[in-house]
């Protein structure tokens, strides 16, 4: 199987590699799913993983029309509403877009985090989102997908984007009383309510090699607990070696592994539908 549905689009890149130094070079490193031949992944945007998940020319994209709203009119340290004015006028939709598509041929619900819409952060747009595709994808039965590139919950929101993590695990819950299967990806990086909510809520939560995964920064946990914290805390591989996640996947290998798995998951379901 083709390690992306269809050529991913271009990405933002520096000029060398953080993790190995060597120059890189953008075309081949595209072809490569942006992942460097010393094994480091460099992060990709919506666009870039709804074109490594979904089948070329699958992907439809719902709610694109639900926008955000400054209700709170939040004033520090900028404007809410200009926060969300700017990331609009470069193109971005909101921090989580949601669709139907198929992966090697199976019809999922995929919902894609952009890390570029202030932060990945969860917000009312994002959990109303979130929710409706979940609600949906409990009722027809369809596989769940979830792409995970998140700060955390959207501060400029304030309690109506905590609020987000009730109603979108109540969600959760519904699809997995409906034995429908849902496999997480958690990417470099993935914190705060996002983790603490849907992202480890999985049948299968996976890691991409070197993610960042945790609910706050090393930073805060040292100043609050003052203990010293294991080398490599918040690491992928930390997170599987404690049961956090289930797996750590490379990005050329995902998508021939998340057909696997729901094949996998759909086979008992056959006979039930
Ligand atoms: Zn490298």
């Amino acid at each position: 199987m083709a390690a992306s549905g269809g050529r991913l689009p271009p990405i933002a890149l520096t000029t060398n590699c953080p993790s190995c130094g060597v120059g890189l070079v953008p075309e081949t490193l595209r072809d490569q799913c942006y992942v460097c031949d010393c094994g480091h992944h460099f992060r990709m945007h919506g666009d870039a993983w709804i074109a490594l998940l979904a089948d070329a020319g699958s992907w439809h994209e719902r709610w694109a029309d639900i926008r955000p709203h400054d209700l709170l009119e939040w004033k520090v340290p900028k404007a809410y509403q200009e926060t969300i004015d700017q990331a609009r006028a470069e193109g971005l939709n909101e921090a989580v877009r949601v669709g139907t598509a198929t992966l090697a041929g199976h019809p999922i619900w995929l919902a894609v985090f952009d890390f570029r819409f202030v932060g990945g952060s969860l917000s009312i747009v994002a959990g109303e989102r979130l929710t409706r595709s979940l609600e949906q994808a409990a009722a027809a039965r369809t596989p769940y997908v979830l792409l995970a590139a998140s700060g955390g919950a959207r501060m400029q929101e304030g309690i109506l984007a905590l609020m987000q993590m009730a109603k979108i695990n109540a969600a959760v819950g519904r699809l997995h009383q409906a034995a429908t299967p849902y496999f997480s990806i958690l990417t470099d990086p993935t914190y705060g309510g996002v983790p603490a909510s849907l992202a480890l809520l999985a049948d299968v939560n996976i890691a991409e090699p070197g993610a960042a995964i945790g609910f706050t920064g090393p930073r805060v946990i040292r100043q609050s607990t003052y203990a010293d914290l294991p080398s490599g805390f918040q690491s992928a591989e930390f997170q599987l070696r404690c049961g956090q996640v289930d797996m750590v996947v490379a990005r050329t290998e995902l998508r021939a592994r998340l057909a696997h798995l729901i094949e996998l998951y759909l086979r008992p379901l056959r006979g039930r539908r």
